[in-house]
């Protein structure tokens, strides 16, 4: 677990009790801290009264909700990334109180600038932007593992951060950061801040596409002038991000890559990962690993789940789980890497329109659409000339794509939308569509 001086004799306030929060409360008190915790699900707050009674007879900890109890002495509101803090009450009282709202990414940036100060160096690596976030961080942490330095990847990504033990002097650390975590985020001076890509995703939350960027961009104005910037400037919001950019500049193309050497990397097909690799490979040479074993690592790389992710083959057809492709712009380059595809799309829309995808719709056999969305974006394909039949349900839509797929063909679902309308999330999505081609006969 993650520990830090600066906490202690603190009074903090931990809203949402999720793995993340849980594990905040559970570091806070370790560190002599004290805190207030609540979640508005009773069975959570109740868990955490049976876990700490000892803390909370001490008077250490106090559950209860921060927007009616005393919170005279709190320095911090500590919010899981899921509570929408544009629309959430405890903005305002934060305002009127003049108390910051932070998340656990800003607890771990304390400790670590702590760890600094004292002479332990343990460089961060810090990975934002629209889509290839997982799959860069992960990479990233791959290719440290090869090179035998010792490193933990946290964030968005695995473990919550504060649970795990801290790295010794060297080690690395590797985050992915949404746009989410980034504004409860002020103090993160990263060594190296990751720039994928920057296209229109949770506009509601950040109140419109400049709202989203400027977001993404605070990662890069909180770097120090001897850190460095690593950007992939294929779009042009990136491209604004690097012109602000302080720090030493790297700029990056997913053309940089050669089809040759792509080949090889089984696990990292499509031109977004090439967009992916060349930016792994550029944080490898910054982080002085060689050649020799970026290039293994690459080759070795094994996936992450429900990314492009092969599930089975069945008379010839492979199908492909693609769930976290929750937006038109991760969806066009899975389409671009087939020829033959019977496409799964639909749930949550993102997007009015699925335009990123156009170019690849000569890739298409047949569409299959589900939920929320299926209506219109079955138009919309229809318009434009793709065959499509609207199957309302992820069942319905692979048992029919299953019987009108020809062998080389391939069954794909790679919605382009959220998931919640039909699955508590994209991963529930991804089980759901293995479950039922497992199941085909
Ligand atoms: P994130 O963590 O940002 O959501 P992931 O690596 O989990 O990104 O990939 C999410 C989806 O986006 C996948 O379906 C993948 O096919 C697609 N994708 C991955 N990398 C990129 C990229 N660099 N550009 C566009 N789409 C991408």
């Amino acid at each position: 677990m993650i520990t830090s001086p600066v906490f202690s004799g603190q009074f903090y306030a931990v809203l949402g009790l999720a793995r993340s929060g849980m594990a905040t409360v559970a570091a806070l008190l370790a560190s002599d801290a004290k805190v207030m915790a609540w979640d508005n699900n009773p069975k959570t707050c109740d868990r955490l009264q049976q876990q700490y009674q000892e803390a909370i007879d001490k008077g250490r900890l106090v559950i209860a909700d921060p927007m009616i109890a005393d919170i005279f002495g709190i320095s911090a509101f500590v919010v899981s990334p899921g509570i929408p803090i544009n629309r959430h009450p405890i903005a305002a009282l934060a305002k009127e109180r003049g108390i910051p709202i932070i998340g656990d990414i800003e607890l771990f940036a304390q400790a670590h600038g702590f760890w600094e100060r004292h002479g332990r160096r343990c460089p961060v690596v810090g990975i934002t932007g629209t889509n290839g976030k997982s799959t860069t961080t992960a990479l990233i942490h791959h290719i440290l593992e090869e090179a035998g330095i010792p490193t933990l990847m946290g964030g968005n990504i695995g473990l919550p951060l504060l649970a795990a033990d801290p790295l010794p002097d060297g080690g690395v650390y590797v985050l992915e950061l949404s746009s989410y975590q980034i504004d409860l985020t002020f103090t993160l001076d990263c060594d190296i801040a990751v720039l994928t890509n920057i296209t229109p995703d949770h506009l509601d939350r950040h109140g419109g596409f400049e709202g989203y960027r400027k977001a993404k961009e605070r990662l890069f104005l909180l770097q120090s002038s001897p850190h460095y910037a690593v950007i992939a400037t294929d779009d042009i919001p990136s491209q604004v991000i690097a012109k602000q950019s302080a720090a030493h500049l790297v700029t990056v193309h997913a053309d940089n890559i050669s089809a040759e050497d792509q080949i090889n990397w089984s696990n990292l097909q499509g031109p977004h990962n090439a967009q992916n690799a060349v930016l792994a490979i550029a944080v490898a040479h910054i982080l002085g690993i060689s050649d020799d074993i970026i290039s293994k690592a690459l080759v070795s790389y094994r996936g992450l789940p429900h990314r492009m992710q092969k599930i089975g083959e069945r008379r010839g057809v492979l199908f492909i789980d693609d769930s976290k492709a929750t937006n038109a712009m991760a969806t066009a380059p899975a389409l671009a890497a087939f020829p033959a595809i019977h496409w799964i799309l639909g749930g949550v829309p993102k997007t009015a329109d699925l335009d990123p995808c156009k170019a690849f719709y000569n890739h298409i056999r047949q569409a299959y659409t589900i939920g929320q969305a299926g209506p219109d974006y079955a138009q919309l394909l229809r318009e434009a000339g793709v065959k499509v039949v609207e199957c309302g349900t992820l069942e319905k839509a692979v048992r029919l794509a299953a019987e009108e797929a020809q062998p080389d063909e391939v069954v794909m679902l790679t919605p382009a939308c959220a998931s919640f309308d039909q699955f508590s999330d994209y991963e529930a999505r991804g089980e759901a569509f293995k479950k039922i081609v497992e199941a085909l006969d």
